[in-house]
């Protein structure tokens, strides 16, 4: 006991005075969505794991590194690929404490710190699923993925082999910038993330969703990123009076939230209901693994004694919901909800991973030009049987029937 408290002591006191504490990991703020939505103008202050080597100027690691051009540096378009061969800026720089939660908002180097902790975030929490290395889809032959974390006149962001672009369409606008935009580099992390663990095609894709499923994973990661944050969970779960499913079910969270992530899963398309367009064609596909959280969490909940609703009562929750139920679940009061809070924050952090993992290790049971979401949502169900998600087996059954995926 005395040994382990003197260690402590020893780490809490190697924290001051400027030295490096290297083995716990490094400090970055990141805006858990973009500083002009409401409730979000503070950063958090984030913790992105030690990585073998540590995190560098640039910021730079192992697998990722910034280059912030000098000139304006038009999009990454084959064979034009990275690295990027012009003139630099000044790399974001680490404090005396190895740490870069020094570098503020507005700052010259904030972007660059900002789209690299975004997107090395979203790798970790892919990392943590798989149980292992993500290995680039892009290696050997490009070793690191590059982010350029700004591209004057232009409103997207892109990535593609070896790299992760983001525009800004009106320089120094904060709405105009997609480096400040978590949910945009989650979105693009994760298809690069499902390219490097899914693999690439042979053929076009023809006659596969294949495009269309790396479209509703994006977007699926891009939820899972944003639910690590305490910030959104605090706020989300404030809002709703922890009752997830009623707000769900009700398609509430899109006058609810302010989230953009929450917004666009709400909704009660059906595979019949939408185009071929791909992102179009994703949107079932993403709700229903939005259904299965909220399923996963409701019933965390109800088996703790945290809520009456029982989700497994009703196998089609959007017909046989009574209104008593729906009514009592949206006139319960916040002041009861505030003693719950934490251990409802504490179920959706569990849902949350359990689900996250589900999707995340689903594709070793998928072959590229096989995909379908039939095929996706089969494999989703396989590797539920295993380990802790296997009590949910037959909601995530019945949330896939729903949308008329299965
Ligand atoms: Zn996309």
């Amino acid at each position: 006991m005395g040994a382990s408290l003197n260690a402590i002591a020893h780490l809490s006191t190697s924290g001051k005075g400027g030295h490096v504490e290297p083995s716990i990991g490094t400090r970055f703020l990141v805006f858990p969505q973009p500083p002009y939505v409401a409730g979000y103008e503070k950063p958090e202050v984030v913790w992105l794991a030690a990585s073998v080597g540590g995190i560098l100027a640039g910021p730079s690691d192992k697998y990722m590194y910034v280059a912030d051009p000098v000139e304006s540096k038009r999009p990454y378009a084959y064979p034009t690929l990275p690295p990027y061969a012009g003139g630099l800026r000044p790399p974001a720089e680490p404090g005396p404490d190895g740490h870069f939660d020094h570098i503020l908002p507005g700052s010259p180097a904030f972007l660059s710190a900002h789209s690299y902790a975004c997107a090395r975030r979203v790798l970790d929490i892919c990392e943590g699923y798989v149980g292992r290395e993500i290995k680039w889809f892009f290696a050997p032959s490009r070793s690191r993925l590059e982010i350029i974390p700004h591209i004057v006149d232009w409103d997207n962001a892109q990535s593609g082999f070896g790299f992760l672009e983001l525009g800004e369409s009106e320089p120094g606008k904060s709405t105009a910038c997609f480096a400040l935009n978590f949910d945009s580099i989650a979105h693009e992390m994760g298809h690069l993330v499902l390219l490097s663990e899914l693999g690439l095609l042979q053929g076009d894709g023809s006659g596969t969703d294949f495009f269309a499923y790396h479209e509703a994973i994006a977007d699926f990661t891009s939820l899972l990123g944003l639910l690590h944050f305490d910030t959104a969970i605090d706020r989300i779960l404030r809002r709703t009076g922890g009752d997830l499913l009623i707000n769900n079910e009700l398609d509430r969270f899109a006058e609810l939230s302010d989230e953009k992530q929450i917004r666009s899963f709400n909704n009660s398309l059906r595979i019949g209901d939408v185009s071929e367009e791909v992102h179009d064609r994703s949107k079932p596909f993403a709700a229903a693994l939005f259904d299965c959280l909220v399923e996963v969490y409701q019933t965390i909940l109800f088996d703790r004694g945290l809520s009456d609703l029982d989700p497994r009562r009703f196998s089609d929750l959007r017909r046989q919901m009574p209104l008593e139920l729906i009514e009592a679940g949206l006139n319960r009061s916040r002041p009861d909800y505030e003693s719950r809070h934490f251990a409802s924050k504490a179920a959706l952090q569990e849902a949350r991973d359990i689900v996250g993992q589900c999707v995340v290790r689903s594709w070793t049971h998928l072959e590229p030009d096989r995909l379908t979401f039939e095929a996706a949502a089969e494999a989703l169900l396989e590797e539920a049987d295993r380990g802790r998600s296997r009590p949910y087996m037959d909601q995530f059954e019945d949330c896939m029937k729903w949308r008329e995926i299965l």
